[in-house]
């Protein structure tokens, strides 16, 4: 296998609004493109969304969470030369909200099939997702050390919880016209046959990651974080057994490229063997203040500790 490029980080920044708050101002696309994988990051703040390119087939797009992502998608399809492209594959890895929010928006732009984890299913029946606590949810502020603070990317958020996906006491939000499939273990992304989908529980009972044997590629959605540069398994669960399950098995990977739901991508060798343990993550009011420092001054982070 040829050796990979790095990424090209690519910054497009928008003008500021007069009137908005000075915070808010600090609006960052991140664009990241790892070109022999055929993958693009578009990252706002920790919010990771991927589209996969070369795959042959229908462009893949994984976790569309922000309603503004089609904005800032479509765009750039044109650039890869996809602007002729009618019909995306829309894949989530979970059903949070901060994953599947701007899966509506994207439908209103382009044709998306949506693909959703089986386990998702019996959420739309009626059956209420477990999710993490607040104070487990908190545990993962360290993955926005490296990654400039986005107020817009935040709001955007909030805009996505309150039309699809979960996350809150009102359980699980979708749009009664929108269609979606399932994908289970063992099947593959649509549009891009190589990539293989594995149920990943623990973080949320229908988490799934995307893995992609030939480059060692993992999309890893939320079982696998990054922070300070290294990989790190989520303290941020539903069920402490299943995600021990689930890391042993993503240990077992020889993964060379760590593309996360929340934090930037990892590359080296046994990435996710040699992951931060859950519990290993950066900790205590130092820490916080200097990723706090970092992330206000453009995402310049700090190593784990
Ligand atoms: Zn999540």
């Amino acid at each position: 296998m040829r050796p990979m490029r790095p990424m090209r980080p690519m910054r497009l920044r928008r003008a500021p609004r007069p009137d908005r708050p000075r915070l808010l101002h600090e609006v960052a696309l991140i664009v990241e493109t790892l070109e022999d994988i055929g993958v693009t990051r578009l990252s706002r703040g920790i919010f990771n969304c991927y589209l996969i390119h070369n795959a042959g087939g229908d462009p893949v797009v994984v976790d569309p969470g922000l309603p503004g992502l089609a904005g800032d998608l479509l765009p750039l399809m044109e650039e890869f030369g996809l602007g002729g492209v009618t019909t995306v594959a829309a894949c989530a890895t979970h059903a949070h909200s901060d994953h599947v929010g701007g899966v509506p928006a994207l439908v209103d732009r382009i044709d998306a099939k949506v693909h959703l984890p089986e386990r998702v299913r019996s959420f739309l029946e009626g059956a209420k997702p477990r999710t993490p606590r607040v104070r487990d949810i908190a545990r993962i502020w360290p993955t926005s050390f490296d990654q400039p603070f986005d107020g817009h990317g935040l709001l955007d958020a909030v805009r996505g919880a309150r039309v699809a996906g979960y996350g809150g006491p009102a359980g699980m939000r979708w749009p009664d016209a929108l269609e979606a499939a399932f994908l289970a273990d063992g099947d593959h992304l649509p549009g891009a046959p190589e990539w293989d989908v594995l149920a990943t529980p623990g973080h949320t009972d229908d988490s799934m990651a995307f893995w992609h044997a030939g480059t060692r590629t993992l999309l890893s959605g939320d079982a696998v974080l990054s922070v300070g540069g290294r990989a790190w398994i989520t303290p941020e669960t539903v069920d402490d057994a299943a995600s021990a399950r689930t890391a042993e098995r993503l240990r077992s990977l020889d993964v060379a490229h760590l593309l996360p739901g929340h934090g930037r991508p990892v590359h080296g060798d046994e990435v996710t063997a040699r992951a931060l343990g859950p519990l290993q993550g950066p900790r205590g009011f130092g820490s916080f203040a200097r990723g706090l420092l970092g992330c206000l001054r453009g995402g310049r982070g700090q190593s784990a500790d």
